[in-house]
């Protein structure tokens, strides 16, 4: 079953020229499936996943998730959906440097009530799970960048969000931490059934994903079926 499709999804960004990113796009992504979003710098990929992720409204065309017409959501309703069902690692959703690992991974849980036990226990779980657990109190501005992204994994699943968005989740990681940060999503794509939808540009990142679609000038190109 598909858990996201999308159909003529267009966007436009407004201005003194007007700059037509997506031009008309249709696809599908299965669940569970480890999407990769490749394609030349500027030709659409962030711009596709912000909409994707529910951050940005398409200017026309249709996204469904998870069953939901995202268009009919209110802006609250929107804020809730992302809050229950997705995760995120991108740039602009940074780690808070002045909290340490533990804290940054529960925040979400607490934010959606859960009780001070039950996040607290989650959060060190996934600290384990992406090899962090001997860090939980250290504070991320005294963690390596791959260490912080690890952190900022955890985090996004610590709810255990049905789709995991990352746009470009190594840049600024050396090869040994862009490998391990990769083996943790494939891992986690294949113990949790995630949905996991991540914008790359390094082609060593192809050999985890499922299957790629690669964007050019605001339009899918081809895609790649590799498992
Ligand atoms: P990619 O992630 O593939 O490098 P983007 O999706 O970031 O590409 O950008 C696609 C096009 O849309 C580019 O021409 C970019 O300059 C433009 N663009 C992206 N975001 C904005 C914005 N907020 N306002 C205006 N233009 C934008
Ligand atoms: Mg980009």
């Amino acid at each position: 079953m598909s858990i996201i499709s999308v159909s003529g999804l267009k966007k436009t960004f407004d201005g003194a020229v007007p700059v037509e990113a997506l031009k008309g796009l249709d696809f599908a992504i299965e669940e569970g499936e480890f999407l990769a979003i490749m394609g030349p710098s500027g030709s659409g990929k962030s711009t596709l996943l912000h909409m994707l992720a529910l951050l940005d409204d398409p200017t026309s065309g249709a996204i469904i998730v998870d069953g939901t017409d995202i268009s009919r959501l209110s802006s609250s309703q929107k804020t809730s959906f992302r809050l229950n069902k997705l995760g995120y690692v991108f740039q602009e959703y940074a780690l808070l440097p002045e909290l340490n690992a533990l804290e940054n991974v529960y925040l979400p849980l607490m934010m959606l009530g859960a009780t001070v036990k039950g996040y607290e226990k989650a959060a060190r779980e996934m600290l384990e799970t992406v090899g962090l657990g001997k860090r939980s109190n250290h504070l991320i501005s005294q963690m390596s960048g791959g260490e912080q992204q690890r952190v900022a994994i955890a985090r996004a699943l610590v709810n255990k969000s049905k789709i995991l968005f990352a746009d470009e989740p190594c840049a600024n990681l050396d090869t040994r931490n862009s490998e391990i940060v990769m083996r943790l999503l494939r891992q986690l794509c294949e113990e949790f059934k995630q949905t996991i939808i991540m914008v790359t540009h390094e082609s060593e990142h192809r050999q985890h994903a499922d299957r790629i679609l690669w964007i050019k000038d605001g339009l899918l190109d081809r895609e790649e079926k590799l498992r």
